[in-house]
């Protein structure tokens, strides 16, 4: 799955909204999150992101980001 990070907080941009082909983002605090269920791991929203924000999960040190992303996504 892919996971929303850090530098998404207060970005105004939604471009990986409209490419994600399973609509898998949601309205999180602070940020947008993706579903770690729902992504099918397209890898499509990744360069769309001006922030940088997009990373795998298979990148380290990012469980906390992915707990937050589970959490927010799961709260709709
Ligand atoms: Fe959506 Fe693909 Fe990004 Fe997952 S990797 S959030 S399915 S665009």
């Amino acid at each position: 799955t892919y996971i929303v990070t850090d530098n998404c907080i207060a970005c105004k941009y939604t471009d990986c909204v409209e490419v994600c082909p399973v609509d898998c983002f949601y309205e999180g605090e602070n940020m947008l999150v993706i579903h770690p269920d729902e992504c099918i791991d397209c890898g499509v929203c990744e360069p769309e992101c001006p922030a940088e924000a997009i990373r795998p999960d298979t990148e380290s040190g990012l469980d906390e980001w992915l707990e937050l992303n589970r959490k927010y996504s799961a709260a709709w």
